[in-house]
């Protein structure tokens, strides 16, 4: 089986192009037309030799995905679903802001986290993605689209940091500046909260933006909705907050998807307020969308004003997030890998 070579990160890449006996400026070269030039073939590296070309060639693959749908919502958002080519396929989604354009990535092939209020749930977990494959989310889309993606969220299939080390990777090859040369302030990672990896990332001196999906204050309500509450309740999961703040001086935002007659009255927004208090935080509220088979259903308008104005009033910065994409089922927590079986992806042949 060839190496994926977009797996590799500049150093990386440096190390495995001079074991091949040509000099470390090649590997460069190469990373350019990988990440600046998009390009989809190794003939298409017009300033290497033929010979090297053939060389890469039978070494490695681009790992250039397939679109096997791509559904396009009134609000502009796009959503595409990429035959990965083993055999399974993952969700992307495009939206467009004032600033920009932003992609939400898949970091797994399914999860395993069982939150009970999201469609990534109920579907096996197959396998963790490669860095390559989530870099590769961002090049297929700006090749289909002919733009460039200025942000990049990990808020799509799976959960980040249970599949660490790639998405790490992932986000020192998009920051290259020889590459992509994507900000880490315009990453976010999103997180519901593996405790041990929030310490670990905190300790990683990287600039992205982290994301906790809280959803309630109160460990029992939150146990139902998240089953990895039973293994990091709150007071463990707001130590690791903390720890975070205080080694990064960065700012966290909390998620909070609001579900009718669930999480959204006052008693909810009053053990918010004292959760939070005085920390280095911002609340995003998210109206929680409704997915298949699901008991949570969305707040009212005016609950969920009630809800932000609350916990302003109180000095907790608190915003409701836009809702994009839900008529193509791309708002948050409407992916799925159902698609995966009426689309049958290829098996790739190498
Ligand atoms: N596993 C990660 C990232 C994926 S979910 C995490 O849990 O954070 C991205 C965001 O969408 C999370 O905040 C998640 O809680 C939220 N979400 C999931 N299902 C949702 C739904 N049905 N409605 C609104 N938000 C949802």
């Amino acid at each position: 089986m060839k190496v994926n070579i977009k797996d590799y990160n500049l150093d990386e890449l440096k190390q495995v192009i001079t074991e091949l006996g040509e000099k470390p400026y090649r590997a460069e070269q190469i990373f350019k037309w990988i990440m600046q030039d998009n390009v989809t073939s190794f003939d298409d590296m017009t300033n290497l030799s033929i010979e090297l070309r053939n060389k890469l060639k039978e070494k490695f693959d681009l790992h250039v995905f397939n679109i096997l749908k791509k559904q396009v919502s009134k609000d502009g958002t796009k959503k595409y679903l990429f035959d990965v080519l083993d055999g399974n396929a993952i969700e992307s989604v495009l939206m467009e802001y004032k600033h920009g354009f932003t992609i939400c990535v898949s970091s797994q092939i399914g999860c395993k986290m069982g939150c009970k209020f999201c469609a990534s749930t109920g579907v096996k977990f197959a396998r963790n993605l490669t860095s390559g494959e989530i870099v590769e989310q961002l090049l297929a889309v700006e090749r289909d689209e002919h733009i460039k993606i200025s942000n990049l969220v990990f808020m799509g299939i799976g959960e980040p940091l249970d599949n660490y080390d790639n998405v790490i990777n992932a986000i020192k090859i998009l920051n290259n500046q020889k590459g992509i040369n994507m900000g880490a302030r315009h990453i976010s990672i999103s997180t519901s909260g593996l405790v041990p990896k929030i310490y670990k990332l905190a300790d990683e001196n990287m600039q992205y933006t982290l994301s906790i999906s809280l959803h309630s204050a109160n460990n029992k309500k939150r146990s139902q909705m998240m089953p990895i509450n039973n293994t990091y309740n709150i007071e463990e999961l707001m130590e690791a907050c903390k720890y975070y703040i205080n080694k990064t001086n960065k700012r966290i935002s909390f998620e909070y998807a609001l579900a009718k007659e669930n999480n959204d009255n006052m008693q909810d927004a009053k053990e918010l307020v004292k959760l939070l208090k005085g920390m280095l935080c911002h609340v995003n509220l998210i109206p929680i969308n409704k997915i298949e088979n699901g008991k949570f259903t969305k707040s009212t308008n005016e609950n969920i004003i009630r809800f932000r104005d609350y916990l302003n009033e109180k000095g907790i910065v608190a915003t409701i997030r836009r809702e994009l994409g839900s008529d193509i089922d791309a708002a948050c927590g409407q992916l799925r890998k159902k698609e995966v079986e009426k689309c049958k992806p290829t098996q790739k042949q190498i």
